[in-house]
């Protein structure tokens, strides 16, 4: 059989993307990302990958987001020398995360400690930033929509999803003629920044996410609502703390301030991105591609930047992160981690969180777990560096801002194709979104789909 694919990743689930690609006996990775959230989850990650890293090749990633690269270190870690592919948005998102990832497993392994006697179920980090600088040399940068040779002979080429920056669909051509579509993460329509995904009009494999498969997104108005929020803070002299995700929410925000100064509506308070990796991924935003939207590439050729009115200060210091601990409101910090879970956001926080004129504003999903979650479930106190703090802020929600598209636009992305994929492949999702977009593909378009589990293997 000369074509073949087999799901080692979001799987049933929504983190861990990795599915083989075989081609007259050419194996092809595409994403090798990292499993993330429950304990038994992350677990995964430390048991092999169900092949052989060293018998792989060719790899082919969607997009930079760490469920679909963050285990590409593992890979060369265990043998993998070959090529990777990505779109140069992705290579330079590679860049910023993945040496990040791999100092974050340093530490959480306690590389660098003497007390190799704890009880940590893994002394040894998952990789290190060393490994994470040996998988970026292997990273090779594709144009959107320049065919590219694989291995088998097979060819790919990279379509804009939308999704986030350098986010792709792959197409993949089979020496036979036949095509199998790796859907990625599908993007968002009419958004700001980012082109809305391509359509696609013909596949005779197709392998598309679940995320959003059985929910829609708040269609309300991201601007009016932070205009609203930042018009109370003025008056109150609030202080606004924004958990950001560097990727994608972060230039949002930015975008929507940007927007708001242009028609004479942000209020005269500074806004402070409070974090490295949101400075390093902006400036990624700023270089021309063929995915970002048409407004956003007039701006750019024109010089002027959409992320930076005159209100935005970009802190890199670590000095003067903490000065604003203690500074007066009215002003806005976006920080990191996007749920809480660590970074600058919880010095910010524990400053200011007991102060009801606080407003903390979320941009994101909070994960069951995180101290996110907690603040939006109104916890009455969170435990911070070791105290139980008192929580009076006031906490409010852009739910409209998700990067990912919800069934709706799912089936609005769907319905462009011409003819019926032979089989459509539903990954990237929880059991119950998946069985709910399953059903609702069969009902509106007659298709036929498959759920696959873990290792689950198809002859194509
Ligand atoms: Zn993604």
């Amino acid at each position: 059989m000369p074509q073949s694919i087999a799901f080692h990743g979001a799987a049933q689930t929504v983190t861990g993307s990795k599915h083989l690609i075989t081609a007259n006996g050419k194996k092809i990775l595409v994403d090798c990302g990292l499993f993330q959230g429950s304990r038994e989850l992350r677990e995964r990650n430390w048991q092999p990958f169900g092949f052989d890293p060293r018998l792989l090749d060719a790899v082919v990633l969607t997009h930079a987001h760490t469920d679909h690269i963050g285990l590409l270190p593992k890979l060369v870690k265990e043998g993998y020398r070959g090529p990777v592919y990505a779109t140069k948005g992705t290579q330079g998102l590679c860049k910023v995360s993945l040496p990040d990832g791999g100092r974050l497993q340093e530490e959480e392994a306690g590389y660098h400690s003497r007390h190799h006697t704890s009880r940590h179920p893994h002394p040894l980090p998952l990789y290190t930033e060393a490994d994470a600088y040996e998988a970026l040399k292997l990273i090779q940068p594709v144009h959107f929509y320049d065919f590219h040779d694989l291995p088998g002979g097979a060819t790919f080429r990279y379509i804009p999803a939308g999704h986030i920056l350098g986010s792709a669909f792959v197409e993949v051509y089979f020496d036979n003629g036949e095509r199998i579509l790796m859907g990625g993460d599908l993007g968002r329509y009419d958004r700001p920044i980012l082109r809305d995904p391509v359509p696609v009009e013909y596949a005779e494999h197709l392998v598309i996410e679940s995320t959003y498969g059985d929910r829609l997104h708040e269609r309300g108005d991201a601007k009016e609502k932070i205009a609203g929020i930042l018009s109370r803070a003025y008056e109150d002299r609030s202080v606004v703390l924004v958990p950001s995700f560097a990727i994608g929410r972060t230039q949002e925000m930015l975008w929507y301030f940007n927007e708001l100064d242009k028609e004479g509506r942000l209020p005269d308070m500074p806004v402070y991105v409070d974090s490295p990796m949101a400075t390093a991924t902006t400036l990624l935003y700023m270089e021309p591609g063929d995915d970002l939207d048409d407004e956003l590439k007039v701006d750019l050729t024109e010089g002027s930047s959409p992320f930076r009115s005159d209100m935005v200060k970009f802190i890199r210091d670590r000095n003067m992160s903490k000065q604003l601990n203690n500074a007066p409101g009215p002003f806005v910090v976006i920080s990191g981690s996007g749920m809480l879970t660590g970074g600058r956001i919880t010095h910010h926080l524990q400053a200011h969180v007991s102060d009801p004129s606080t407003i903390v504003l979320f941009t994101g999903y909070q994960a069951e777990g995180t101290l996110g979650r907690s603040l939006l479930d109104g916890e009455p106190t969170v435990r911070l560096f070791g105290h139980e703090i008192e929580v009076r802020a006031q906490v409010e929600r852009l739910d409209m801002l998700s990067a990912h598209a919800d069934y709706q636009e799912m089936m609005r992305w769907l319905s462009n194709f011409k003819s019926a994929p032979r089989k459509t492949f539903i990954v990237h999702g929880e059991p119950p979104a998946q069985a709910a977009l399953q059903a609702r593909i069969k009902a509106e378009l007659g298709w036929e789909t498959e759920v696959p589990s873990q290792g689950q293997f198809f002859a194509l």
